[in-house]
């Protein structure tokens, strides 16, 4: 015999991972720019450099590997790329907290070297996690944003979208985080319920109900409903603001709600988004009284300076000193906050870069797309439907891509780069020529910067090989978009739009959602409730193809997921059950290998492989629907179920022997273990590798997917009964309290047809098992009585028993007809209606048997004595 490396009994999930990600090569992976293969390119998300892979990125990325493995095994040329989305807010805030600063405290290329140096120290803590989970990503197709190789493709693509018409500047309201000092778009403005107060006031006369006081002084209008009678004399007329005087119309407009609070409200730059409705809908005046870092301007004369908090309180307290403060009630509202610090927005007239939004267009690419699950179409359906503004994209921030732009100081002309120059940085290059308007040197570069989005909205364009030059990437649309529901309306949204200005196509034939991980408690995991699950954690205890389980077996796609230790466990579990029956499968290989002709001929053999035919037909089906859960559960029914409480106990007995038979149940085991091993490949890597070695045929991620396909319906309903029939005798000892081992006796299997088992039903249940067709040999006698001692009692008294007996010395035949008489002590009395019932026993040859009935067929078994 060879020497074959050692089958453990024990199945050490983390050495072996460990031992085959040290073993397998990152070239394995590489998209191949000159196949002629199939290409399957996926617009990976690039995630934010936290230094934390959270268990939500581990599901996305689980569902990604499954189906890039999937894919490269069906023949694909896949393009598993890598991206890293570094720009942004929380890198800029957790320097400045680390270095105890703010932004404006450093020069700006020091504080960008901070975060590009935090930034890169947390990729590689995130990288180290991806690879531990055995994630097959062709690091050959890395992206960082941040580095100039990325960023200078993101400046080219504002360039030819400023130049074409879809880009644009202007003073318009938009959201603004006073603590961030930054613009920011509506998709990251978080909604939460506080609670205020509604403070009722004397305007001029008339009473109003603001929740906003700071905000008098930037006051333009009082607007009413025009049918709400209260108001009708003074539409048209003038009111003078209290305690700052300046005047201000009062308008009517259908949008007021004569309901609340006194039915007039005043109308403030900007209170809120009606706000910015009304004030451009009746071309109201602008009266800016909060500035960019929270103060308040010069307008608010008497509380300039001020933060807003602090000029409400000191507004309420000179209203309540002059009398016209009436009345506070307390108010639950929903207040836009800032993403990233919780701040509730303002909403500034500022001057900010746009991009034009067309939600027509947005959404006929979208319903182009396939959606997977396709219920997630109605979340951007939704999200377009309510898109009223345009995407501010600029930021008056650091850490991010500079908007490749000057301004002649001269003739304010503005002046823009070439693209071969890219990347720049306005703040620090300079243009290459003077001003072709007056001539002059003297510039003035942008400042601000460009919307993280802006960056990652580009990724699908970068994978595709897009060099910023070309009017299109030679690979685009990519295949697939995997991300989860959460950004559909930020970085699907941001996508599509741009895909469609920069190529006039989708970016993607499909995009596949996924669902968000839920505490064991079923909240969000966040810090504050302390039910964090790290997939570090589950990774040291119970290794990556528990955790790949895990997340197949969850939900169905796109459904949000519950982490459950259990789910992990049983996991865990099922990969001991899959070991031992591989190791099992293995010594019986090792002890003689069947010649190469060996085809299975026995019927369990072949109702076997027609099950497992069957479950590779399942399994490609579910991987080509991305639903990973039935997929996963149609494997472990087969191999669990099927394969091992069923077959092997089948065919055991055969093994143990020699000759022909076990032959057929060996070359059985081995097609079965291989096609296992290849189905198990996208879902559990190492552990498929680690049995698929044992082969050896090489590495099981270099194999085709399993084309198997063997169909013999006679084998798949006779193979069936085979094995119910000995899964119900089987039961049967066990009620007889007899071991399973030991002897039955003869069984009759009355089949429909006949039925050539090869003795594996005989061997499995230690009885001789005979075949026949029909229930011919098969008879019904009488062989006891039972009688009902109630009536039996009334009756006869002190007779019952000598009428018991007189009723069992008859002949049993006798008992089959109703009896009318019967002789008790000499004397013939009547037999009362029901005082006993004759007991049926079933006959074979003669002799009393056992009968079970299995479906409809029926099975006697004459015990061993
Ligand atoms: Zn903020
Ligand atoms: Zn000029």
């Amino acid at each position: 015999m060879s020497t074959h490396p050692e089958l453990p009994k024990a199945y050490d999930a983390c050495a072996v991972e460990e031992r085959w990600q040290a073993h397998w090569r990152d070239e394995d992976y590489y998209f191949s720019r000159d196949s002629d293969r199939p290409r399957f390119i996926i617009d990976t998300p690039p995630p934010y450099p936290t230094g934390n892979f959270h268990i939500g990125n581990a599901l996305n990325w689980c569902y990604i590997d499954f189906f890039a493995r999937f894919k490269r095994m069906q023949g694909y040329n896949v393009m598993f790329p890598q991206g890293w989305d570094c720009h942004g807010l929380p890198t800029e805030v957790k320097v400045e907290e680390q270095q105890g600063i703010t932004k404006n405290d450093l020069p700006r290329e020091e504080f960008r070297r901070l975060c590009r140096e935090l930034t890169a120290k947390n990729i590689d803590l995130m990288r180290r996690t991806m690879r531990r989970m055995a994630f097959s990503i062709d690091w050959s197709n890395e992206y960082i944003t941040m580095l100039p190789a990325y960023y200078r493709k993101t400046q080219a693509s504002f360039l030819r979208m400023l130049r074409e018409g879809y880009i644009y500047r202007s003073e318009h309201p938009v959201n603004f985080c006073t603590r961030c000092e930054t613009a920011i778009a509506f998709a990251e403005v978080q909604y939460e319920g506080r609670e205020t107060k509604l403070n009722y006031f004397d305007f001029d006369g008339i009473e109003i109900a603001t929740t906003r006081p700071e905000l008098l002084t930037a006051c333009v209008a009082v607007a009413v409903h025009p049918g709400d009678e209260r108001y009708s004399s003074i539409a048209g007329r003038t009111l003078r603001v209290p305690l700052f005087g300046h005047e201000v119309p009062v308008i009517q407009d259908e949008a007021v709600d004569p309901a609340f609070g006194s039915g007039a409200v005043m109308i403030c730059t900007f209170g809120d988004k009606q706000d910015v409705v009304w004030w451009k809908t009746h071309n109201l005046d602008l009266r800016p009284a909060i500035d960019s870092t929270g103060h308040m301007t010069a307008l608010a004369s008497g509380y300039e300076g001020m933060t807003a908090s602090e000029c409400r309180e000191a507004i309420l307290a000179a209203m309540a000193a002059s009398g016209i403060l009436k009345r506070q009630e307390p108010l639950e509202q929903r207040v836009g906050t800032c993403w990233r610090c919780k701040t509730p927005i303002e909403i500034l007239s500022e001057r900010q870069w746009f991009v034009r939004v067309d939600p027509e267009a947005i959404l006929a690419a979208a319903r182009q797309l396939r959606w997977v699950p396709e219920h997630m179409l109605l979340r951007m359906e939704d999200w377009v439907g309510k898109m009223e503004w345009d995407w501010c994209i600029s930021r008056q921030r650091i850490f991010a891509t500079p908007i490749p732009v000057w301004f002649c100081r001269d003739c304010g002309e503005m002046i823009l780069p070439s693209v071969a120059d890219l990347p720049i940085d306005p703040t620090i290059d300079l243009p290459q020529t003077p001003c072709p308007v007056c001539g002059s040197t003297r510039f003035e570069g942008e400042t601000d910067v460009l919307d993280t989005w802006m960056d990652s909205s580009i990724s699908v364009m970068n994978v595709t090989g897009w060099d910023g030059v070309t009017p299109r990437p030679p690979l685009f649309p990519a295949q697939i978009r995997p991300q989860g529901h959460d950004i559909i309306r930020t970085w699907a949204f941001y996508t599509i739009l741009r895909s469609l200005a920069l190529t006039g196509e989708k970016p993607w034939e499909q995009i596949l959602v996924n669902g968000m991980v839920l505490g064991e408690d079923g909240f969000k995991m966040s810090k504050s409730r302390g039910n964090i699950i790290a997939p570090e954690e589950i990774l040291e205890k119970y290794g990556a193809d528990a955790l790949r389980q895990w997340a197949a077996a969850g939900a169905a796609t796109g459904s949000d997921i519950q982490f459950n230790w259990n789910d992990v466990i049983a996991a865990s579990r099922f990969q001991t059950k899959l070991w031992n029956i591989a190791r099992f499968s293995l010594l019986q290989l090792r002890k003689g290998e069947p010649g190469e002709a060996t085809e299975p001929t026995l019927l369990a053999d072949r109702w076997l492989l027609s099950r497992l035919s069957d479950c590779v037909a399942e399994v490609t089906e579910a991987m080509e629907g991305y639903q990973f859960d039935r997929g996963l559960k149609a494997i472990r029914e087969f191999a669990w179920e099927v394969l091992a409480d069923e077959y092997i106990e089948l065919v055991k007995g055969r093994l143990y022997g020699e000759g022909e038979g076990r032959a057929s149940a060996v070359r059985t085991l081995e097609i079965t273990l291989d096609v296992l091993c290849r189905l198990l490949a996208p879902y559990i890597p190492s552990f498929a590798e680690e049995v698929f070695s044992h082969l050896g045929r090489g590495s099981v991620h270099a194999q085709s997917w399993p084309d198997f396909s063997f169909h013999d319906g006679q084998a798949l309903e006779d193979g069936e009964l085979v094995t119910r029939i000995v899964a119900e005798l089987r039961r049967f000892k066990h009620e007889q309290g007899m071991a399973l081992n030991a002897p039955l006796g003869e069984v009759t299997v009355m089949a429909p047809r006949p039925i050539e088992d090869g003795g594996d039903a005989g061997r499995a249940l230690n009885a001789f098992v005979h075949w026949q067709v029909g229930t011919g040999g098969l008879s019904r006698a009488v062989v006891d009585v039972k009688f009902e001692p109630a009536i039996v009692g009334k009756t006869f008294r002190k007779d019952a028993a000598a009428f018991m007996e007189a009723i069992r010395a008859l002949p049993k035949e006798m008992l089959e007809a109703p009896i009318t008489t019967v002789t008790v002590n000499g004397v013939e009395v009547p037999v009362p209606e029901g005082a006993f019932v004759p007991v049926y026993a079933t006959l074979v040859g003669g002799e009393q048997v056992d009968v079970i009935t299995v479906g409809d067929v029926l099975v006697t078994v004459r015990r061993s004595s």
